[in-house]
């Protein structure tokens, strides 16, 4: 049995501010420090390996992590637990959960995570890029987490883990089901705010949630999505409608509204990224 775990890095404890999750080379737009964003980096890999050392200790045989945080590089590879294999970098195929078509992998984690977009008091709450609004799912909204769980779904993999603010936990189990294991990391007051547990007690936590979340794992289904669903995805800007219109397959519906119908949870991942890259595209 092995494990992907899929890092994401604005619900580590500690982490509530861009500046923690901005690499120096990160959008001009945003202040930088790289003092704080080593530190952030060196939290993130820590909670990867609390999670790696409980599903070993649950009796995984393998576990791939896949940097799943803005350019994909965050990891620390000399910090990392020797046992573990990873992923970094960007146009792969898989995005967040490049590895999880690996033979073997019969659970996920999602470490790091944060809650969707527009979430009142979620710390860092976005939708992969600052410009979606929503997305939603045969009328049902969802972050990253479920995008990221129906791509997981396609390959017939349950998430049984996740990590993060209050908020992004709760998002997630609301969709997946209460029987993911969830580790809060902290408490949510504002985009911009958390009441954070330390650093080590939110490993122990993690850890924890790790061991039992393998341990239930025949109580878990993967979350698939169904063949042919409508997918709406709300922009802050027609213009980038406008660029994303070119793509094949995907539709309008409205100013700031896309619709896409895809084949299968894989084809949704294709869709998602080909619309992260055309609509970051804005018409001058
Ligand atoms: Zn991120």
């Amino acid at each position: 049995m092995k494990v992907l775990i899929s890092a994401d890095m604005e619900g580590v404890a500690g982490v509530s501010s861009w500046v923690h999750v901005t690499a120096a080379e990160g959008r001009a737009a945003r202040p930088t420090s790289s003092i704080e964003y080593e530190r952030a980096r060196l939290r993130m890999t820590r909670e990867v390996n609390a999670a790696a050392d409980g599903a070993f200790a649950a009796g995984a045989t393998g576990v791939v992590v896949a940097d799943a945080h803005g350019g994909k590089r965050n990891l620390l590879p000399d910090e990392l637990d020797p046992r573990l294999r990873y992923v970094t970098g960007t146009d792969n195929d898989l995005g967040m959960m490049q590895a999880i078509d690996e033979e073997g992998i019969a659970a996920v984690f999602f470490t790091g995570y944060h809650a969707k977009a527009g979430t009142p008091g979620g710390p860092l709450a976005h939708t992969s890029t600052g410009w979606v609004h929503d997305v939603r799912v045969n009328g049902v909204s969802m972050g990253e987490y479920g995008m990221n769980a129906i791509i997981a779904g396609h390959f017939g993999v349950p998430v049984a883990l996740v990590t993060g603010d209050d908020l992004a936990v709760a998002q997630t189990q609301a969709l997946l089901g209460e029987r993911v294991v969830g580790a809060v990391t902290k408490q949510g007051y504002s985009l911009s705010s958390a009441q954070h547990i330390a650093p080590q007690a939110a490993r122990d936590l993690i850890r924890a949630g790790a061991i039992e979340a393998l341990g239930r794992l025949d109580e878990l289904e993967p979350y698939v999505m169904p063949d042919g669903a409508t997918v709406e995805i709300d922009l802050d800007h027609q213009a980038r409608v406008d660029s994303c219109g070119y793509l094949p397959g995907v539709e309008r519906a409205g100013d700031r509204t896309l619709v896409i119908h895809p084949a299968n949870g894989y084809e949704f991942g294709k869709f998602w990224r080909a619309i992260l890259a055309a609509g970051a595209q804005m018409g001058m």
